[in-house]
């Protein structure tokens, strides 16, 4: 069966089956045989009536949720699929970095205001890292300067079913739960997407945004290869303390050999910690797992600062979770006709920058834009709708957006190298004798890597992350922001685009001429036009 499916779908295009499917999934994909046939009804969003084209969305996750948002309000009809039956109402928070919240405020002003109303500003205090034992500062970060310059708001924390519910109160509507996408083709300018249930949704496209293990990746990279472990395991907790530096420090990584603990002020009295420990998947025996607060506090970090084991005296056992961390190498492959990956199904990373879920937001407004571009196409259909261009929209949405998460995926990986081979720095006891301290190679390395962190890595670090998205393109944006401006050459293409035939182009400038010359009348008339 699974050999007529794919040449039915070969003859009627192009077409690719996900996975190997199971009994249930052979089951879903049968109905594509009879529907061709005529005597099935495949359950689908048709575009035909209503001109606005359909797009299907695999996983509601932040970047599912996001997509959905900005092409819904772009008018696109967008049918979310979320595997999970129900959104889980809890979830440590999540840092909306300063790159991250301005894509939100361009994807929708209302749900930014939202955010930004429900969440805890951590950029304008101090951030960094300190050594695990000592407590001392080993290197600071500013998040601040780099966002405040572009206009940026500095990075906020939010609990992460909040952010759910701010994106679900606007696109909710749109998400279909406890429904997992299991396969999907592309049939001529259509795709085919199969559901769990056995149904089959056709739209215009189909973004991938299924997560880390994501099943619509198969479509790219048919070997299904594993995630790849990162080294480490994470124990993540919230402590309900204030810690006495509260004031001025947000975010804080205690670093230590083979291992680091992390901190975050998350707003009203809560601190969400993370331990990450490099232990292989599975590693954690059932004893430790029976008492992981008391084995962190004991075995792991037992002689460590003071802080850690505050934070780890108040945090509720209930509240612990663990997970094994994995990602991927970078993938240049995201796009694929009319299906394409977003979020972490197209770039898993670790969560040392918490970047992860910053990328896919930024993917959702890439995504918005090079569609909105296809309207000024030339070939865009009458009713304006770009169906037939989506597939340049998402080779070009791929080139945009593959070097800068590749990017990040790689500084996310480097920085977490830097901490596994951290060793408390090399130090000098000025006295008489001077008295040298940590002498080994790695602290060594460490004290030779400490003043370039400070100066260099992390101040072009953040340079980078927040250049993103730069300034509006007058392509898409029409009506801009306060304070952005799009290139000349952007406005001469624009321009090029939007002017009907040739002998169109500078028209408006021919006009002026004329206007001029006919005095203040003609100009007041040029303006009620133009301006
Ligand atoms: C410890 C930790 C801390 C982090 N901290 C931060 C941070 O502070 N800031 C930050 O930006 N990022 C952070 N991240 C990363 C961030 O969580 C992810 O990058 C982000 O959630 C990715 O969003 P996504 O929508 O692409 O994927 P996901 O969040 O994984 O969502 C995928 C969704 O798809 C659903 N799904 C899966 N398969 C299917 C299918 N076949 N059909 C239908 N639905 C399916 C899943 O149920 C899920 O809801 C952190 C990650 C970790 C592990």
């Amino acid at each position: 069966m699974a050999l007529l499916v794919m040449a039915c779908s070969t003859l009627l295009g192009w077409g690719v089956s996900i996975a190997t499917p199971t009994p249930q999934q052979h089951r879903a994909a049968v109905p594509l045989m009879v529907a061709s046939s005529g005597s099935h009804t495949i359950s689908s969003s048709s575009n035909v009536h209503t001109g606005k084209p359909v797009v299907i969305v695999a996983g509601g996750g932040i970047g599912g949720l996001c997509t959905a948002l900005v092409l819904q309000n772009m008018g696109y009809e967008v049918r979310v699929f979320e595997k999970a039956k129900e959104y889980r109402p809890f979830g440590g928070p999540i840092q909306i970095a300063s790159n991250a919240a301005e894509s939100i405020r361009r994807i929708d002003q209302e749900v930014y205001a939202k955010i930004l109303d429900a969440s805890t500003v951590i950029g304008t205090r101090t951030n960094g890292l300190k050594d695990g034992i000592s407590d001392e500062w080993f290197a600071t970060f500013d998040l601040d300067s780099p966002a405040r310059k572009r206009g940026q708001v500095s990075s906020v924390v939010i609990d992460r079913p909040v952010l759910q519910e701010i994106l679900l109160e606007k696109v909710g509507s749109a998400v279909t739960k406890g429904t997992e996408v299991v396969g999907c083709e592309q049939v001529g300018e259509r795709v085919r997407v199969h559901l769990s249930t056995g149904a089959t949704v056709e739209g215009d496209m189909l973004v991938g945004s299924d997560g880390i293990k994501s099943r619509v990746r198969d479509v790219f990279d048919p070997s299904r290869r594993d995630p790849v472990w990162s080294g480490y395991t994470c124990v993540a907790g919230m402590a309900y303390c204030v810690p006495h530096d509260i004031k001025d420090v947000g975010y804080k990584v205690w670093v230590g050999s083979r291992k680091y603990f992390v901190s975050v002020d998350v707003g009203g009295g809560r601190i969400q910690w993370y331990a990450f420990l490099n232990i292989p998947p599975g590693g954690i025996t059932q004893e430790q797992r029976d008492d992981t607060l008391g084995w962190l506090k004991r075995d792991e970090y037992g002689d460590w600062a003071a802080d850690v084991q505050f934070l780890l005296d108040n945090s509720p056992t209930d509240e612990v979770e663990q997970r094994d961390l994995f990602d991927r190498p970078p993938d240049l492959s995201w796009a694929n006709g009319r299906i394409c990956l977003l979020g972490d199904a197209a770039h898993p990373m670790m969560p040392n920058l918490g970047q992860g879920g910053g990328m896919a937001i930024e993917d959702a407004l890439v995504l918005s834009q090079e569609i909105a571009k296809l309207n000024l196409a030339p070939d865009a259909v009458p009713d304006g709708t770009p169906r037939r261009n989506l597939p340049l929209a998402l080779q070009n949405y791929q080139k945009n957006r593959v070097l800068r998460a590749a990017a990040v995926q790689g500084l996310s990986r480097v920085s977490s190298a830097f901490l596994f081979q951290y060793q408390p720095p090399l130090d000098i006891e000025w006295g008489f004798p001077p008295k040298i301290k940590n002498t080994g190679p790695r602290s060594l390395i460490t004290r030779a890597c400490q003043g370039f962190l400070q100066n260099v890595a992390f101040p072009l670090q953040f340079e980078f992350l927040f250049s993103f998205p730069g300034r509006i393109d007058p392509e898409v944006f029409d009506a801009g922001c306060a304070g952005d401006f799009g290139t000349p050459e952007a406005s001469s293409v624009s321009q090029l685009r939007a002017a009907k035939s040739v002998d169109q182009i500078g028209a408006v400038e021919k006009e002026f001429s004329g206007a001029v010359s006919g005095g203040t009348k003609g100009v007041k008339e040029w303006l009620d036009k133009y301006w």
